[in-house]
């Protein structure tokens, strides 16, 4: 294994874990662990050692995201905003835009948010886009970004009138109308899981993006291609929140001497275990029938090993700073997590099955 993922590694394990159930709840705990993620400049995984990145391949990248999951969901979600941001920018033509933010985005000097999932969304686009003078004009509503009072910045989607989509930077604040356009941020909403991630809403009125604060413009209906393609990746976060299931469950296994919690335990691992296997061998085939099953299964695998360590916690999970009632929460997200139609659906018939 390569050594700098097993430095992570270690230090999920020491320095994160034990720290979950904060994590999940205080944004300053949260804001520290994030800090020191970039101090060892691990916020810029995929991208180019040129551009100050780790250059992990997209297999490292995806199984670390499973021990950062198993180690805490919130600090996962919180930077996996961040490292997508990351990549959209390093993808730009935009040079002078990416010297700005490369390579502090890796040390966590600049950190970036995402609101562009709404892009997926049918009917009349949340988020519209016209061109003018010098640059864009883009009004309407983003429903979600997280990382408020994290990101100084987000990475904004918008559909243009002949249906292209604009990546744009704007700032993570409040703006003024007096100032060349409007954002107006909700206040972070709350939530079941991973409250310290601190997700808003935005309604945005005449912002103007200036040519220069341009990321990308996409073919129309590019995100649809994109999720098709990395249809797998938002599993790999339920697998290490099925793992953090199991690592209670071993514990309270191992804790109350109950042979059946054991064989549950060995049960329910060796099924993560090989569907990690599957879902990493499967990145390369491009068969998308079957990651999408795969993407399924990981999310179903996610609710029952996360439930398996609420049923052996027994009444003690439904404290608020119980870990089991957390990795349950975390499941519910990462069952939602870059949803499409399709994994709605997948998803769905396995519970069906289940039954
Ligand atoms: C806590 C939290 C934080 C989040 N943070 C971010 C963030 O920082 N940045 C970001 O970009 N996103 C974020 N998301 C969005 C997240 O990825 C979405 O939840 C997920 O993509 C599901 O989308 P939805 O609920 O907004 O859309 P939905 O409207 O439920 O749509 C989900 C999918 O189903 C399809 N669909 C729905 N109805 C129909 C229909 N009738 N016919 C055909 N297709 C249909 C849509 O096209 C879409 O592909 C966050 C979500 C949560 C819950």
């Amino acid at each position: 294994m390569n050594s700098e993922i097993e430095q992570i590694e270690s230090f999920l394990q020491a320095q994160i874990a034990p720290l979950a159930n904060k994590i999940d709840r205080q944004p300053q705990v949260l804001k520290l662990a994030l800090q020191k993620i970039g101090d060892r400049s691990w916020l810029a995984l995929k991208a180019a050692p040129e551009l100050g990145g780790t250059g992990l391949s997209d297999a490292d990248y995806l199984s670390l995201q499973i021990r950062m999951a198993r180690a805490s969901g919130a600090l996962t979600f919180l930077q996996t905003q961040h490292q997508s941001a990351v990549a959209k920018l390093a993808q730009s033509q935009n040079k002078s835009l990416q010297q700005e933010f490369f390579p502090d985005v890796a040390q966590g000097k600049a950190l970036i948010g995402v609101g562009f999932s709404h892009l997926r969304r049918r009917g009349v686009p949340m988020m519209q886009a016209t061109q003018t003078p010098g640059g864009y004009l883009l009004t309407g509503k983003v429903p979600w970004i997280t990382g408020y009072g994290f990101f100084t910045q987000f990475v904004l989607g918008a559909t243009l009138p002949d249906g292209r989509e604009l990546y744009g930077m704007l700032p993570l604040q409040n703006q003024s109308p007096e100032l060349g356009g409007e954002i107006k941020l909700s206040k972070p909403m709350e939530l079941i899981a991973m409250s310290a991630t601190n997700t808003v809403s935005a309604e945005i009125n005449q912002w103007f993006l200036t040519s220069d604060r341009l990321v990308a413009i996409s073919p129309a209906g590019a995100i649809h291609a994109l999720s098709r393609r990395n249809i797998l990746n938002h599993g790999f976060f339920a697998l290490g929140c099925a793992y953090a299931g199991l690592d209670i469950l071993e514990a309270i296994a191992a804790k109350k001497q109950l042979e059946f919690l054991q064989e549950s335990w060995q049960s329910l691992h060796g099924e993560v275990m090989q569907q990690e296997h599957k879902a990493i061998a499967a990145l390369l085939n491009n068969h998308y029938p079957q990651q999408l099953q795969l993407r399924a299964a990981m999310i179903n695998l996610a609710q029952r090993c996360s439930l398996a360590a609420v049923i052996a916690s027994g009444g003690a999970a439904n404290y608020l700073n119980s870990s089991a009632g957390r990795i349950y929460r975390e499941a519910l997200l990462f069952s939602v997590s870059g949803q499409t139609i399709d994994v709605i659906k997948a998803s769905l018939n396995n519970l069906l099955r289940s039954g």
